[in-house]
Order: C-alpha cells, then structure tokens, then sequence
C-alpha cells in the first residue's frame, strides 16, 4: 500500500507546466468521452434521431454497445485515479494529497476539510 503523500509545486515556472499538462491530459479525455458517447449515440438511434427499443439492436451493436460502454467506464476509472482531478471538487491546478485508505488524489484543501471533519469520529482512519 502506498503511503500518504502531498505533492507541492512552489515554483511559479513549474506550477505552470504542470497545470498545461493537467489541461492537455483532461482536454484529451474530454475529447475520448466525446467520441465514445458520440459513437454509442449514433448506434443508439433509429435515423431520425430517436431512441432504438431494445429488440431494435442485433448482436453485433449490442456487442459494440457494451465495448464503448467498457471503454466509458475505464477512461473514468482512470480518470479518477489520476493526480490532474480532485475526487472531491474536480479542480485541476491544486497541489494534491493521495490518500492510500480510498486510493484517491485530492487536493490539499479538500483533504484537509475532509481530514478535519472526521478527525474525532470513528471514520477518522479514512484520512490519515
Ligand atoms: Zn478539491
């Protein structure tokens, strides 16, 4: 299990390539989720844009159906796992705390709130 760690960037210069790299990454998986959805859509869809019933799918697009619908749930997955989001907020240019318990990027002040509000509780192992 990997430990807790806060990763903070000082550097006016290096905070600035790290945030171009959060935007390239998140704008590349924007743009995968819009061609996954987009490609589930048309199979979707009757040609005049309404929902198929569901006996309205032979094999195959039910097949392709569920593959994109894996491929959705996998880029979410890492998405969630990766350091450029935080898990609680969404914000992407934050210094980030990984927390081992959920295996989790948050950033600094969402862990902290978090940390704070479960600190005399029983879940206060959840944010060491
Ligand atoms: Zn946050």
């Amino acid at each position: 299990m990997r430990k807790k760690w806060t990763i903070i960037i000082r550097t006016p210069l290096l905070r600035k390539i790290r945030d171009n790299l959060r935007d390239l990454w998140v704008a590349w998986a924007r743009s995968q989720y819009d061609d996954l959805f987009n490609k589930r859509r048309t199979l979707e869809r009757n040609e005049d844009g309404k929902l198929k019933n569901l006996d309205g799918f032979n094999q195959e697009e039910r097949k392709k159906i569920e593959e994109l619908g894996g491929k959705i749930s996998l880029l979410r997955d890492i998405e969630n796992d990766s350091i450029c989001i935080c898990t609680v907020c969404g914000k992407e240019h934050r210094d980030m705390t990984y927390n081992p318990v959920d295996k989790s990027w948050y950033c600094v002040e969402c862990y902290h709130e978090n940390q704070e509000f479960y600190k005399d509780t029983k879940e206060s192992f959840l944010y060491p």
